[in-house]
């Protein structure tokens, strides 16, 4: 203490703090050592935060599911596997190259009673990240890193003169925790890669980022290998501190737009992946009331969906389908087909199965419905590879309330 306040400049005080934040916020028992990275409570708590919001927004399971996850370079304090496993069930590959930091990272998996839970190996610094060789158990759900920032001393010392980034407080990092070749854009660029290769195993691949200028180069990188299915967040820790986190998937489950979209205005926009919400329509006062659901809900459910559910209270519906089947060719074709299928069934022949994979998914819901003000149709994107598809199923959804209103105004 310094007059009465913390000296940031003391490492010791600044390590005590974060242990204490750890403590007293999340009921965790960190040591670090003196000579390692001590990890700011936020920053990390933002990351895990994110990852839940991740998972939750591309699956059609409840949250709360065991999901298992690999922490990239997981450091000697552990914290994200940590963090992870004291708020939800799940499980961790946790992996490093640095002796001391596996040492410690033991210490605080044996303290947090987490040792069934996270598994943790000492791996060599030129083999695979994602060491799938590793998973013996289960699916890998998603990895995560923070990788090392720098990609010299010199880069070091010149961001420390220059502020390109806010100096880490007194708590340095050792050099395996600071440096990697390529800083951390090639310590991505190398996950990038192995994830070319398994794709589709790991539903999520993510990354803690530094600079803003990184996301930008990975967000190219992604995109020069035709990866649209990706994901953007920003962290703001106080006034100073800003980073960012990138996610991509090869699946095609689609994150809500807080996961996939959450900057506030930092990032150029035509960085940021393709929308998955959109407003259909504000209703007119006179609509805006049980009798448009029904109809609404009516209309939309009446398409050739592969399944369709609507739930009345919660005014919402969830519709999946293997073909663009609100199109106008579609339905053109449609009656083409079931004139051929009417034919070849008189001569007795086969019918063509319809397409029973589920190529789009969408939930579609009124909101609001007490507040006869504000009362919105809203789409929300839940699958699929084709964003262009969203766009013209909220294009037919907005032509359906319009007609539906309509309707019901010239009654
Ligand atoms: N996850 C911790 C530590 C991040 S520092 C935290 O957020 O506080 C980066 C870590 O990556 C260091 O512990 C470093 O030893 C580790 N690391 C560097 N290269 C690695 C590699 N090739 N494989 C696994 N870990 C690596």
């Amino acid at each position: 203490m310094k007059d009465g306040q913390l000296d940031f400049s003391d490492p010791a005080a600044v390590r005590q703090l974060s242990k204490t934040l750890f403590k007293v916020d999340y009921h965790l028992k960190l040591e670090f050592p003196n000579n390692r990275l001590c990890p700011p409570a936020l920053s990390r708590h933002n990351y895990i935060m994110w990852i839940k919001e991740l998972m939750d927004s591309t699956t059609y399971m409840m949250p709360g599911a065991k999901l298992l996850g690999l922490d990239i370079g997981t450091g000697a304090s552990c914290i994200y596997p940590i963090l992870g496993c004291h708020q939800r069930p799940w499980s961790f590959i946790a992996t490093d190259i640095d002796k001391q930091n596996i040492k410690w990272a033991q210490k605080n998996i044996d303290a947090n009673s987490c040792n069934k839970r996270i598994s943790l190996f000492l791996v060599d610094k030129d083999g695979p990240l994602i060491p799938m060789d590793k998973v013996t158990d289960g699916t890998l759900c998603f990895t995560m890193t923070n990788p090392p920032f720098y990609k010299s001393d010199e880069e070091i010392k010149a961001s420390a003169m220059g502020k390109a980034r806010p100096p880490p407080t007194a708590c340095t990092g050792a050099e395996v925790e600071m440096i990697t070749e390529g800083g951390e854009v090639g310590f991505v660029e190398r996950i990038l890669n192995e994830s070319l290769i398994i794709r589709e195993e790991v539903q999520w691949y993510t990354a803690m980022l530094g600079y803003m200028s990184s996301v930008t180069a990975v967000v190219e990188k992604l995109r020069g290998h035709g990866i649209d299915n990706y994901a953007i967040k920003e962290f703001v820790q106080g006034e100073k501190t800003r980073r960012w986190a990138v996610g991509w998937s090869f699946q095609a489950m689609r994150p809500n737009l807080s996961a996939a979209r959450g900057v506030k205005g930092s990032l150029a926009k035509n960085i940021l992946p393709a929308l998955t919400e959109a407003n259909i329509i504000h209703l007119n006062p006179s609509c805006a009331n049980a009798e448009f659901a029904f109809r609404f809900s009516a209309a939309v459910g009446a398409l050739q969906w592969i399944s369709w559910s609507w739930d009345e209270e919660e005014m919402q519906g969830v519709g999946k389908t293997g073909d663009r089947i609100w199109s106008r060719a579609w339905r053109r074709r449609g009656q083409a087909e079931r004139k051929r299928k009417h034919e070849q069934d008189s001569t007795g022949a086969a019918e063509d199965e319809p397409n029973k994979e589920v190529l789009h998914a969408f939930r579609v819901y009124i909101d609001d419905l007490d507040d006869e003000d504000e009362v919105v149709v809203r789409c929300r994107w839940l699958e699929g590879r084709d964003c262009v598809a969203f766009e013209s199923f909220t294009g037919y959804l907005k032509a359906t309330a319009e007609r539906v209103q309509a309707e019901m105004e010239a009654k």
